[in-house]
């Protein structure tokens, strides 16, 4: 069993056990805390509370090992679980509900979770809602609100964006280069590329022995697979990237959600208003009652929610219109 080479902080963590199972599933947690990767990492080595988890994901993006994955982490309060999982703490960007994550530890967690699946054969990431699938949360095995309501609302999102990732073998940015590149670079989604220079070579390999072809300066080619900044593009061979620019808004196949967008999208599924009622209803009016607004919650979007809205969102500038949308929910997700 190996570890993820995207840890940029590794201490080892007092409290462990040996693990005797196979890895089949990944489950994340929040850590109820903002802290960097570095700060999660310690807190375990110090070993204050019985508990660690394999990595630790900071609000900036950091990740950090903790446990190493031929080790048992001691984190969902179930050794059934922590026995097959692989387990992960991810900071919140706000210490406070609705527990927010940022869009860095959330590209993160991406990132971590394709790689973990890569290397332990895991190769559809599912998330059923029940035990039987591969993302498992903490809440199922112990009365605790962890993963918290806003990184508990993602795990249907984090399976697709993961799948979307280990079905087109996109690379990860930050361990690309050292992928195996034995059948000649990593699959990436096609896109087209147009040369930049008047003669541009065709090469065996990446950066191997040249063809007799060459391209031409505007010639455009489909390039599928990459490899170090070389692109290979069907039936030719390798071209440098460095002479070409991608060409936009052609692309033959769908380009799949960007990870990127993933806060965007969220948002654009979670509009609230008035009427709205539920979880994030309450997370909302805790929010604001915890910002001076003497308002009930009770879950329920009513006349109160929307005039303390309204006030809030004046107070930080916004239109006042009382539906919190992408502006607002980035006001309230705001760090620091
Ligand atoms: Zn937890």
């Amino acid at each position: 069993m190996s570890n993820s080479s995207l840890v940029t902080y590794s201490r080892l963590a007092k409290w462990y056990s040996p693990r005797k199972g196979k890895i089949s599933k990944i489950a994340i947690h929040h850590m109820a805390a903002r802290w960097t990767a570095k700060n999660c990492v310690d807190f375990f080595a110090r070993g204050s509370r019985y508990g660690s988890s394999q990595y630790c994901i900071g609000y900036d993006g950091s990740i950090g090992l903790s446990v190493p994955e031929d080790k048992r982490a001691w984190t969902t309060s179930s050794i059934w679980c922590d026995e097959q999982a692989v387990t992960i703490e991810v900071s919140n960007s706000i210490a406070e509900h609705p527990w927010p994550i940022s869009d860095a530890s959330y590209k993160a967690l991406i990132y971590l979770i394709v790689d973990i699946c890569r290397r332990n054969g895991i190769k559809d990431c599912t998330y059923t809602g029940t035990k039987e699938g591969v993302l498992q949360k903490h809440s199922w095995y112990a009365a605790t609100p962890c993963p918290g309501p806003t990184l508990g609302a993602l795990f249907p999102k984090i399976s697709r964006d993961v799948n979307a990732m280990l079905k087109s073998g996109a690379p990860i940015p930050g361990i690309s280069a050292s992928m195996p590149v034995s059948s000649g670079g990593a699959k990436v989604e096609p896109y087209f590329a147009k040369v930049t220079v008047t003669d541009l070579n065709i090469r065996k390999t990446p950066n191997g022995e040249k063809t007799k072809e060459k391209l031409g300066l505007n010639d455009v080619v489909k390039i599928t697979k990459e490899s170090d900044g070389w692109g290979y593009t069907e039936g030719k061979g390798w071209i440098s990237l460095k002479y070409t620019s991608k060409v936009q808004g052609v692309a033959s196949t769908p380009t799949p959600a960007l990870v990127t967008d993933a806060l965007t999208a969220w948002i654009a599924k979670h509009h609230l208003k008035i009427g709205s009622e539920g979880e994030l209803v309450g997370g909302l009016q805790a929010f604001l009652y915890a910002r001076g607004y003497k308002i009930s919650i009770d879950r329920k979007f009513g006349k109160e929610t929307d005039d303390a809205l309204k006030k809030y969102q004046i107070s930080q500038s916004l239109d006042g219109d009382g539906i919190v949308g992408q502006k607002t929910w980035r006001a309230i997700f705001k760090e620091g």
